[in-house]
């Protein structure tokens, strides 16, 4: 790479469609920050949880709201994996914020205007000027709508249920392709028509659609584009 300038890379797009996979070799790659604004709604969905926030799928937003300012998210690098492990008031949470539990109720969390206004200053708060990825669903659209990159990543539904699948089933999961297709389905219905910060391409958004790509053909694609756009030689 030949260039001193950092850059600030934003990866939106639909539920389950590799955007923490591309997005953290993209980091690698150009030894930059990654920061998976996903993880951090999760872990305030497994807050309410934890806490009994959670009732017949309604959250008690009154007492959330009087916890949100005491909630400590922060990422950790592993010494062994060298992976970015999420904590939730400095308990490792990086496994239990991915379960299915999880997965069925970040949505609805992700729709209250207090935990989105949290949530992105820490986001902004992150990105220190020194080269960040981050993936989520409103990244280049309310949280760096200055990005210098922003890709809207999506993938056929079907595709998308098959590696959430996969992946949960390798991590020793219980789980069943008819509930991941139906909480990938709903997921994506609720951040797409929510009304704070839904999940939408930004007019300025390349579309990368990984349907029929592998990880290596993602990765060029993307590096294709910033050797292109600013002139460098990636390797
Ligand atoms: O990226 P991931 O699938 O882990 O995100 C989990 C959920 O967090 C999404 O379905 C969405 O409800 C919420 N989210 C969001 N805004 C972001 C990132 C994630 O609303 N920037």
């Amino acid at each position: 790479m030949n260039s001193d300038k950092k850059l600030t890379i934003a990866i939106d797009g639909h539920s389950s469609c590799g955007k923490s996979t591309v997005a953290k070799a993209l980091a690698k790659l150009l030894n930059y920050k990654y920061i998976d604004s996903g993880a951090m709604y999760r872990a305030i969905t497994l807050f309410c949880i934890e806490q009994n926030l959670v009732s017949d799928s309604i959250i008690d937003e009154e007492k959330l709201a009087q916890s949100i300012d005491k909630i400590r998210i922060d990422f950790r690098i592993n010494d062994s994996t060298r992976q970015s492990e999420t904590f939730l008031n400095n308990i490792r949470v990086e496994d239990k914020i991915r379960e299915i539990e999880v997965s069925n109720l970040v949505s609805p969390v992700s729709k209250i205007a207090f935990v989105r206004e949290a949530l992105v200053a820490q986001q902004r708060s992150l990105s220190d000027g020194e080269g960040t990825v981050m993936d989520g669903r409103d990244i280049g659209t309310v949280v760096f709508p200055d990005a210098d990159i922003k890709i809207f990543m999506t993938a056929d539904a079907e595709t998308r249920a098959k590696r959430r699948y996969d992946e949960l089933i390798a991590k020793g999961q219980t789980v069943s392709i008819q509930e991941i297709r139906s909480n990938i389905n709903q997921r994506d219905y609720i951040d797409s028509n929510r009304d704070i910060s839904p999940l939408k391409q930004a007019e300025d958004a390349l579309v990368l659609d990984n349907s029929d790509l592998s990880r290596e053909e993602q990765l060029k694609w993307i590096t294709d584009i910033i050797a292109e756009r600013f002139n460098w030689t990636i390797s």
